[in-house]
């Protein structure tokens, strides 16, 4: 059997791209984790994936209970698993009011941050006993959630407070992590924190004793994809030249597939508890962290609370 890595969201954007650039080294299996199977089918086929380099298995990151089913079917499949890609993300930048996960959770951070927090748990010993003997667990984080950083100092600032909404779960009546007022962009940029963090956690607590790298990574801005798929549409057609010609921090999805297709496979990238970042004239990096997602007694709360939350402990 190939190396084989789950990649979830890889029906379109970074995740697609990144299933690409794996499927065509002809080394790797991709297990696209998505929730529509005849988008990700129909994604795979427009972008030339060959037969037989993937397999779709169903996946809807906002219920616990289709995660649950998930990592059964994938177990019961009896593939192999080398690397396990936490990629698919929900952005509501324009919305009034917050939606919900089925288990009632604010949307951005019950898909971006829990359901991969219960997925990855419910993996890591599938991934401890890779047979390619250096697994690799990466969740992919953001630019956005770093205020260390001039893209993430643009209001409202990512901020996890004290996190006593997280502690409530995020319900109707409390639905930001820092259990102040509800706002879209932010909830999007807090859930990425998280997910950063959380890289960091298992890092610490897990690496020295399975041997799994875990890492983390911005590929750059990818202004052209769906996560833009609800913002107003002067935002969508200028944002892509301004990435390009002011900011220059624009990168294609092809290239940006091509850099998490070598978070997951390169011999080179291999170091646990890194974030990857990519400079025009250096190549990739170890990038800087915010003070937020550095702190580790945060981060270790934000781990006991999201386990209770998803029924790990
Ligand atoms: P896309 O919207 O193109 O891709 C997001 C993917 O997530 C889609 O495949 C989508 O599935 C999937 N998804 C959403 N909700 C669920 C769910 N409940 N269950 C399963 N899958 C779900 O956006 P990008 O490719 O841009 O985003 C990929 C990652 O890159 C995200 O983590 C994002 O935060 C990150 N990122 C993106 C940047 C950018 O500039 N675009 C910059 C930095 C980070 P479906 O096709 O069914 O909607």
């Amino acid at each position: 059997q190939k190396q084989t890595a789950i990649i979830t969201g890889a029906s379109s954007g970074l995740g697609l791209n990144a299933a690409k650039a794996l499927a065509a080294t002809g080394e790797w299996h991709v297990v696209m984790a998505c929730r529509d199977f005849l988008k990700a089918e129909q994604a795979a086929k427009k972008v030339g994936m060959p037969a037989g380099s993937y397999s779709i298995l169903h996946l809807d990151l906002s219920s616990l209970e289709s995660v649950r089913q998930f990592v059964q079917n994938f177990k019961a499949s009896g593939r192999r698993l080398d690397a396990l890609v936490c990629n698919a993300a929900v952005y509501l930048p324009t919305a009034k009011e917050p939606r919900f996960t089925a288990d009632g959770f604010e949307l951005s951070v019950g898909t971006n941050h829990l359901g991969h927090f219960l997925l990855t748990n419910l993996l890591l010993d599938d991934l401890k006993n890779a047979p390619n003997k250096q697994p690799r667990c990466i969740i992919v984080g953001s630019i956005t959630g770093n205020t260390n950083t001039l893209a993430g100092n643009v209001p409202p600032k990512a901020n996890l407070g004290d996190l006593s909404g997280l502690a409530a779960g995020v319900p109707a009546a409390n639905p930001m992590m820092d259990g102040q007022e509800f706002n879209g962009a932010k909830a999007y940029k807090d859930s990425k924190v998280a997910c950063m963090m959380t890289v960091r956690q298992m890092h610490q607590r897990f690496h020295d004793a399975t041997g799994i790298t875990f890492a983390s990574l911005y590929p750059g801005c990818i202004a052209e994809t769906g996560l833009f798929r609800e913002h107003v549409p002067l935002f969508k057609t200028l944002f892509p030249p301004f990435q390009k010609y002011i900011t220059k921090g624009y990168v294609s999805e092809e290239e940006a597939g091509r850099r998490l297709a070598a978070v997951i496979s390169d011999p080179k990238l291999n170091k646990s508890g890194a974030y990857w970042s990519w400079s025009s004239t250096t190549g990739s990096f170890d990038n800087q962290v915010s003070e937020e997602v550095a702190d580790d007694s945060k981060a270790s709360k934000l781990w006991d609370i999201s386990a209770k939350l998803v029924g790990l402990s």
